[in-house]
This record gives structure tokens, sequence and C-alpha cells, in this order.
């Protein structure tokens, strides 16, 4: 006999879902809601381990881009234009469906074009980029049709603190700020006004499989589920369900500043190959990643405050951007799902039984395209 907790939730939710995500991120919602959409009568259950939210949907930056030069042309070299192209489709059809279909207010958006800046010890790496800048704008273009994604502009002319230590900068003419906690409670009251049933607490150890599908073993207060059909949109955590080594979580630490009367920042910036990136938040300073300070100690899946991270963010706001004390009002962390090759999973890993996941630090960009192609491969849209 299993042993529920609660005999009304045994009652309630021991029935036999049709389809079961694991995973309340924005990619898991996203393929919640398309599936609804496109197949209303379908049981549908969303469960996550956390109960506030998903571990890396509400705690990241916020950032709504395509990337940064500097990021693009390394990704060119390392990856090649192959992968290149790909995900900057996947980012940009990404981002439009999200405004599309959650659209900018509920997602707190608001287009604010972007920078990335380059101090003093990296003005080689700039020089790189602008011999570079032509064949990348020519990229741009094939993506999102703009002319001059990427243009040179003057230090001196950045929205930052006039004692900024910025000695050269790039403008990014397609980039926009989210709310990502506005943007999670939105779409979840969506899939919810869909019908789409949630379980949080919730921690699916292992995925088995029955005569009928699949049951999902969990800490939960309905220890076994049983589904047709299973999604895992788990990200960083997907490997240890299914017993892969695709995807390595990748820990980002965030400090938010209390306010700096005046401030001047009304958009993004990316430095240092995008291993830093800031923005504002009203009058405070966002500053977030440093994971390239601390390689060992932030390829984790704990979500934890790397305290020696938190300092040197600190510092470099003070050093490089505000050129003043700060004081850090709120600090948090969220994980990543990374894979080697720099593309997201979307699969068939067993079947009935779908994976996508590895988003590359780019899920807010990609997650509602992915979420979408999730929902198609789990019931394949008839040809009209
Ligand atoms: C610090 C930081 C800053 C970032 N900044 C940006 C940015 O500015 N712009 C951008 O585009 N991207 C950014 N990202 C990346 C972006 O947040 C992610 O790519 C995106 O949120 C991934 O969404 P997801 O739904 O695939 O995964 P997640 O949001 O991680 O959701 C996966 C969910 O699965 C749940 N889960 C995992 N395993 C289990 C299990 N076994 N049982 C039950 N539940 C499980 C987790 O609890 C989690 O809620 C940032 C990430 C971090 C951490």
């Amino acid at each position: 006999m299993l042993s529920y907790r609660n005999g009304w939730q045994a009652l309630h939710y021991s029935r036999t879902w049709d389809v079961v995500i694991v995973g309340a991120g924005i990619t898991g919602l996203h393929a919640a809601v398309f599936l609804k959409q496109s197949h209303p009568h379908l049981q549908l259950l969303v469960l996550d381990q956390h109960f506030w939210g998903a571990s890396a949907t509400t705690q990241n930056a916020g950032f709504l881009c395509l990337g940064s030069p500097g990021e693009l042309l390394n990704d060119l070299r390392h990856h090649g234009e192959h992968v290149v192209l790909k995900n900057l489709s996947l980012r940009w059809r990404g981002a439009k469906r999200l405004l599309k279909g959650l659209g900018a207010k509920k997602s707190g958006y608001k287009q604010t074009g972007g920078f990335e800046g380059f101090t003093a010890y990296q003005l080689n790496h700039y020089e790189d980029i602008l011999k570079n800048v032509a064949q990348l704008n020519i990229i741009m273009k094939r993506i999102t049709g703009m002319e001059d994604f990427y243009s040179p502009t003057e230090p001196k002319k950045l929205p930052l603190p006039a004692n900024h230590q910025f000695n050269a900068a790039f403008y990014i003419k397609f980039e926009g700020q989210l709310n990502p906690a506005l943007l999670w409670e939105n779409l979840k009251l969506k899939a919810l006004n869909l019908g789409v049933v949630f379980q949080n607490g919730a921690r699916v150890n292992a995925v088995e499989a029955t005569s009928i599908g699949y049951q999902l073993h969990n800490n939960g207060p309905t220890p076994s589920i049983k589904t047709k059909k299973v999604l895992l949109a788990t990200n960083a955590e997907t490997d240890s369900l299914t017993g892969g080594s695709a995807i390595l979580p990748g820990r980002g630490q965030i400090i938010l500043t209390k306010p700096i009367s005046g401030f001047p920042l009304k958009s993004n910036f990316h430095a240092e190959d995008g291993y830093l990136y800031f923005r504002n938040v009203g009058e405070r300073l966002l500053l977030g990643g440093g994971r390239h300070w601390d390689f060992e100690g932030e390829n984790t899946a704990t979500i934890a405050t790397n305290e020696r991270i938190i300092q040197r963010l600190k510092a470099y706001a003070e050093d490089f951007i505000v050129g003043a004390p700060v004081e850090i009002d709120h600090q948090w962390s969220g994980i990543m799902g990374f894979t080697t090759d720099k593309q997201p999973i979307i699969k068939e890993h067993q079947p009935g039984w779908f994976v996508v996941a590895g988003l590359n630090g780019m899920g807010m960009a990609m997650g509602a395209e992915l979420g979408r192609m999730a929902a198609d491969r789990l019931y394949e849209k008839k040809k009209s």
C-alpha cells in the first residue's frame, strides 16, 4: 500500500495524468501553457521541488537579450557559425514569443538597449571585436533584420556615474529588462487559468517505466505519481533523473545595492566576456555573475551564497561602475544548466519521456520557444 500524507491529496492526485511536467521554470511553464492551449482536455500536472519558484527563472538578472558582441565572437570561434545561428534564432523567436504570449506588462518588460563595456585591461579584446563587428552585424541582421545591431560608443556617453572605469564600449540595439518574479507569477497564473494543476515541494527522485507510462517517485505529499507522458524541464538537475552526463550545473551570484541617489543607468550592461552583467532596478544597481572568479566553487547545483564572489562583485561595483562605496541590500544565487556544445537539449529520452534542458544561461530569451517546441514534441502537431 502506498503511504500518502494526506487522504484528500491521495484521492485527488493519484489519478493517472496525461502529462506530468517536472520543473516550473520558464521552460516547463511555457510547455504547460502551450499544451493546454492546443489540447485543452489534457490532465496536466506540473511538479516542482521548490515552494517559491524555480532554480533559475526567479533568480536571474532579467536581461532579455541576444548576447553581447564579445559573447557572439567567442561563440563563433569556439562553437562555429552553425551553433551561433541556431542559438540566436532560438533566442530571437523565444523573446518574441514571450512578449507576444505573456506580454510586456505581465513580464515587467522594458526595451532599454544594452552595452558591453571594456576596462583598461580589456582593450585588446575591444580592438579584436571592433575588427570583426561588421561580420557580427551581418549575422545579427540575418536573425533580426536590424542594421548596425552593435555599434561602438564613446565611454563618456555611457549612462553611468562620472567616475566609471570603462574605456571603450559597444551599444547593443535590441535588449531589454524583465522582472523575473512578476513574469513567473503571471506565467503560473496563466497556466492555472488554463486548468494546469500544480504541486510544489515535490522533488522527483526517480522516473520508473510502467505498462501505461511512468511512475514518478518523489518526496512530496503524493509520493508516487502516475502519468502517461512525462516532460523533464529540470534544467541543471536533469542528469540525476536521466542517468546521463549531458548537463553541468553552474551557479550565478547576484547583488542588489541600496538605492544610489541619481544613479543614471537605465539599461543593461555586459562585461568581462559575459561573466559579469549589470543593470539598474529603479535607482539600485543589480550586478551578477563572477563564476570566472571561482569556477570550482560555482560548478554546483546547491543554491547558496559564495562570499568570495559577493565581495568581489561589491568591489567591482565600487571600483569600475559607481566610483564610490555601495551598500548591498540583497544577495542571492541561482543555478544554470550548461552543455558542452552550448546548445539546449530537446529530445525524447525514452518513449513518452521527454527532456528539455540545458539553457546555458540564455533561458529568459529561449525558454518560451523551447517550451513551445517541447509541447509540440509531446503531441506532434498534425500537418494541415
Ligand atoms: C544568476 C543567474 C542570472 C541569469 N541571468 C539571466 C539573464 O539575465 N537572461 C537570461 O536569458 N538568462 C539568465 N539566466 C538563465 C535563465 O535564468 C535560465 O536559463 C532559465 O531560467 C532556465 O529556465 P528553465 O525553466 O529551463 O529552468 P529553471 O528555471 O532552473 O527551472 C527548472 C525547475 O526544475 C525544478 N527541478 C529540478 N529538478 C527537479 C526534481 N528532481 N524534482 C522536482 N523539481 C525539479 C527546479 O526546482 C526548477 O524550479 C540566469 C541564471 C542565473 C542563475
